[in-house]
């Protein structure tokens, strides 16, 4: 599948919005973070009434929903907004604190499809919003076309509308592959993405392909776009981790 040219999803509106509710706000901050990088727009709430409110007045593409809020508590919440209003079909992920674990019953039971233990790892949450979202929708990854916007950094230009590469002042041609891999890393200068999650957002279903094809793909990728491809100064290697854009 060619990830840049196909729309990444059927409906190439505008990004998905996401509420995140959670009183704690380090993990509210951090939840928002990589959702925003996924493609959302997040809404974040520290009031569980607050929050049963702004559900009843619009609806949302994605509900995390902490158990334990002030207000009104997340089960609560859960089974409000699962009974009527805008909201009643939206994705829920709830999030439990340890000692809380036997709340994850009730909270499925109650309407969450899914649920995360804290603390957990971005890549844990991330992985749990993809499956929910795709099996919803069919959703995947990274910004909506109409989000996709032309991209200057370190002496590369990308233009995603046109799928036009140029380097130094030189027009570069890429694969589907490169180029998505490429605008993905541009986009987020100085973020490291380990190999699997590369493999996930650049190759998506195809799932044939190992770890060790995304450095196939790096090589082949800094033989186009570094001036010397074996001191790269743009596609940078993240020792035992993955890659990253260089900032510079
Ligand atoms: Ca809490």
């Amino acid at each position: 599948m060619d990830a840049v040219t196909e729309p990444l999803s059927p409906d190439a509106g505008p990004r998905r919005r996401a509420l995140v509710v959670e009183d704690e706000d380090p993990i509210r901050d951090l939840v928002m973070f990589h959702l925003g990088l996924g493609g959302f727009d997040c809404t974040g709430l520290g009031d569980g009434r607050q929050a049963l409110a702004r559900l009843q007045a619009e609806p949302f593409d994605l509900l995390v929903l902490d158990i334990s809020l002030p207000g009104l508590d997340g089960l609560s919440l859960c089974r409000a907004v699962r009974r009527d209003g805008p909201n009643m079909t939206i994705p829920i992920i709830m999030l439990t604190a340890r000692s809380e674990e036997s709340d994850k019953v009730l909270g499925l039971e109650g309407g969450a499809d899914d649920y995360l233990t804290k603390p957990f790892g971005v890549r844990e949450f991330m992985a749990r919003t993809t499956a929910i979202m795709r099996r919803r929708e069919g959703w995947r990854p990274g910004p909506q076309p109409s989000a996709r916007r032309l991209i200057s950094v370190a002496g590369i230009t990308i233009d995603p509308a046109r799928r036009k590469v140029q380097c130094d002042g030189r027009d570069v041609s890429l694969t589907p592959q490169e180029f998505s891999l490429l605008y993905l890393l541009a986009s987020n200068p100085g973020i490291v993405f380990t190999r699997e999650e590369l493999l996930e957002k650049v190759w998506d279903q195809e799932v044939f392909v190992t770890e060790r094809g995304v450095d196939t793909l790096v090589k082949r990728l800094r033989r186009k776009v570094e001036i010397d491809p074996a001191h790269p100064r743009r596609v940078l290697t993240e020792r035992g981790t993955g890659y990253k854009f260089g900032e510079e």
